[in-house]
């Protein structure tokens, strides 16, 4: 934890819990967490689990730099499985420490946020999803209070109610900040939306206070702070008891129907939440019935937080999925097997990979995995982390050691810019620099992760790290050959290697009896298009052409430029009938894309090809010679005839 929240709370504050916490817990800490359809609706009336979405939502790897707002849009953007996840571990945290009345406190931020967004709606001053979330969490503080130092915060309840005095007033006393700031800190660090964070930080504050506020915001607070006092002046409990009058909202003083109606909507929301938790009841009876139903569950005891897989399974999984990423034929493939692997044999939330900058001394987000799915660099926001000298991620990268990267440190920042407070990471080395660096770690399920997932995730990074160093080298030999192989134009193959393919399937066809035909294609009156456009227009058409003929053939045909305009398609295991129809093929695809040409090049006729095509038979004497022969011929017959068309030269006949 860093600046202002550290000396006024004692315990760290990854995870807020869940405020319906025993029912919650009885619906969702038992079973297998994909058993729970309720949580994401739970999402809009938990404010624990409200922050704890909109949290990770708005985190770099998933959100817009902290633009959503809406929490029906980041239940969309996470997913509902992630929401169930989290709905679990939310609902797995003790209680026996938290300083306030549980449901009172439910009650009043479930009613805030309907009664806001009722106002919002009313006096169109401000979007009332906007307003729904904000009354939901401007009470953010007192959780931060009441988690983080219970103690102390039950002590300066005692006293506020004791003494019939504002809370804020003992708060500063006791934390020497009130909740509105502890809050609005939290907020911060949570890369909540400004807006919210503002209605966090300044729901208690009077109407002076507010001017600074840009007008949106403003009237955000104020809608927010109006339902507070609707709210507490119908005998339903507020967390700043300083409202005697009502609060202006726009300038404008609240009407009875305003204040009608925002009450109305504060009771419906308490009613569908009782509803949703399965409780009796309506909405007067709202704190006692959760109290009912907490006292009825409260008893059991936080569920087992979820212990990761055991480690000889973790070892044989993490084993076969490096084997497979050592076979990977591409990084891309390594990367992809690489990061399944990791999941599925530490059992962790998500695994994400940074290149290392060392020039910037910088790390960049580039891919990962977790239950939302594979995440992509620049998909879903920014995510560019300035490493922190001295920092645990610093350390690891110049020892090449796997660590333990918590937000008691300096790398503080960074953790809260992927939305945790403790990742194991590990950096992955090619040919002896450091290429990047691998996290793994659990926003969801909240499980720490621990120095046994930074010991494998340290043995799968020096594998992947080797794996990509042979891709690499394998790579540049590749390149080397195939220039040696490819038509420097066109790409496909150079005459020489054609030549040296040609022979290659003519002796696989003498050996195994196996058909094989050949096409011979070349362009027609390309003479005068030359002429008439220049050389380099002509280069292009070849290169265009050369695409044309590779995208209508197999994978396993052999297309290679015999000479200037001309091509060879070499296609195995096709017979003369078959041939004849791909010969056909290509021309047609030509004369298409020649049509499509004619815009550009309209001072010619449109481009075609002839294309001669005959089947090999080595049987009876063909050898490449022979066959190049034939479909020469068969070309020139086409020329002949007019152009544009196929003619076919029958094969001799064997024996
Ligand atoms: P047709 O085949 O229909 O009888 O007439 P054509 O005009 O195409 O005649 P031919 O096949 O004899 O002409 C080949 C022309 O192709 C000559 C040259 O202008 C052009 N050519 C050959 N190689 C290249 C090349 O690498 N780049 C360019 N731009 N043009 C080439
Ligand atoms: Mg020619
Ligand atoms: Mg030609």
């Amino acid at each position: 934890m860093t600046g202002e929240t550290q000396p006024i709370v004692e315990g760290r504050l990854d995870a807020l819990p869940s405020i319906p916490l025993g029912v919650v817990r009885a619906r969702f800490a038992s079973g297998d967490p994909s058993h729970a359809p309720e949580a994401e609706r739970l999402v809009l009336s938990d404010l624990a689990m409200a922050a704890s979405v909109l949290r990770l939502a708005n985190s770099p790897v998933y959100g817009r730099g902290g633009t959503i707002t809406s929490l029906d849009a980041a239940v969309r953007i996470l997913g509902a499985a992630v929401v169930r996840k989290i709905a679990h571990s939310l609902a797995s945290l003790g209680t026996s420490t938290l300083a306030l009345d549980r449901p009172r406190f439910f009650e009043h931020s479930v009613a805030s946020a309907a009664a806001s967004r009722a106002l919002a709606r009313r006096l169109g001053c401000a979007p009332p999803e906007d307003a729904y979330t904000a009354g939901l969490l401007h009470s953010l503080g007192q959780l931060v209070f009441a988690c983080g130092s219970p103690d102390r915060y039950a002590e300066v309840l005692r006293r506020s109610a004791a003494g019939n005095r504002p809370l804020s007033e003992v708060e500063k006393e006791v934390f020497g900040i009130d909740h509105g700031r502890a809050g609005s800190l939290l907020a911060d660090r949570w890369h909540l939306p400004g807006p919210i964070r503002d209605v966090i930080g300044h729901h208690m504050r009077g109407a002076e206070a507010l001017e600074s506020l840009p007008g949106g915001t403003r009237s955000l607070v104020q809608v927010v702070a109006a339902a507070d006092w609707v709210l507490s002046s119908n005998g339903m409990a507020t967390c700043c008891r300083d409202g005697k009058t009502p609060p202006k909202v726009g300038g404008k003083d609240l009407t009875a129907e305003d204040a009608g109606a925002a009450l109305e909507a504060g009771r419906d929301m308490l009613r569908e939440t009782l509803a949703l938790l399965g409780l009796p009841g309506d909405a007067e009876g709202f704190v006692e019935q959760v109290r009912l139903a907490e006292e009825g569950i409260g008893a059991a005891g936080p569920a087992a937080a979820g212990e990761g897989i055991a480690l000889e399974d973790a070892s044989g999984l993490m084993a076969s999925c490096l084997r497979e990423v050592r076979s990977a034929a591409t990084a891309e493939e390594a990367w992809e097997i690489g990061l399944r692997g990791v999941r599925a044999s530490m059992g962790v939330d998500r695994v994400l990979f940074y290149t290392y900058d060392a020039e910037r001394a910088r790390l960049d987000l580039s891919r990962g995995l977790d239950d939302t799915g594979p995440l992509r660099a620049g998909d879903r926001g920014i995510a560019e982390f300035p490493l922190a000298p001295g920092g645990a991620l610093a350390h690891s990268i110049r020892d090449g050691q796997p660590a333990i990267v918590d937000d008691l440190g300096p790398d503080a920042d960074f953790l809260h810019g992927i939305g945790v407070a403790r990742v194991a990471a590990a950096p992955v080395d090619v040919l002896e620099k450091t290429h990047g660096m691998l996290t793994v770690d659990n926003p969801f399920t909240g499980r720490p992760v621990g120095k046994r997932d930074a010991a494998l995730l340290g043995l799968f990074s020096s594998q992947v790290g080797l794996a990509i160093e042979n891709l690499l080298l394998q790579k540049q030999t590749q390149k080397l050959r195939s220039l040696a192989e490819r038509d420097e134009l066109t790409g496909v193959n150079n005459r020489r290697n054609l030549w040296a393919l040609f022979q290659r399937e003519l002796d696989r066809s003498r050996r195994y009896g196996s058909v094989l035909s050949v096409a011979m294609v070349d362009i027609d009156f390309f003479k005068s298009f030359n002429d008439t456009y220049g050389h380099q227009a002509g280069d292009e058409v070849l290169r265009t052409i050369a695409q044309v003929l590779v995208a209508a053939s197999r994978e396993i045909d052999i297309i290679g430029r015999y000479g200037g305009e001309e091509f060879v398609g070499l296609l195995p295991e096709t017979t003369l009938e078959q041939a004849t129809i791909y010969a056909e093929r290509l021309r047609s695809r030509v004369e298409m894309r020649g049509q499509d040409l004619r815009t550009r090049f309209p001072k010619t006729r449109p481009l075609t090809i002839s294309v001669g095509v005959t089947q090999a038979v080595p049987q009876a004497g063909d050898d490449v010679e022979r066959i190049i022969a034939r479909v020469d011929e068969g070309l020139y017959e086409a020329k002949e005839q007019g152009r544009n068309r196929v003619i076919v030269k029958p094969p001799p006949q064997a024996g």
